[in-house]
């Protein structure tokens, strides 16, 4: 189950979103026409995934339960 954040940035709390950088219509040509950068490209695409505050898009989100999480519930509400 995933944690709850919270986002430093808009103060919006929540489950963060996966954010994969990239296409998939690129990484799918890279295969068919070259297969070394399409291997690259897809192992980019997965190294670069973060998890981002579906409000603005920050990829800082805190824990709610970290002392930094508590301290932004504190000064936020
Ligand atoms: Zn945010």
């Amino acid at each position: 189950m995933a944690k709850d954040l919270i986002c430093p940035n808009c103060g919006n709390s929540g489950h963060a979103k996966v954010v994969t950088k990239g296409s998939f219509i690129i990484e799918l040509a890279l295969w068919i026409m070259f297969i070394v950068p399409g291997i690259i490209y897809s192992l980019w695409r997965l190294t670069s995934r973060y998890e981002a505050c579906p409000k603005c898009g920050a990829s800082n989100m805190v824990p709610v339960d970290s002392p930094r999480g508590k301290k932004l519930i504190s000064e936020l509400s």
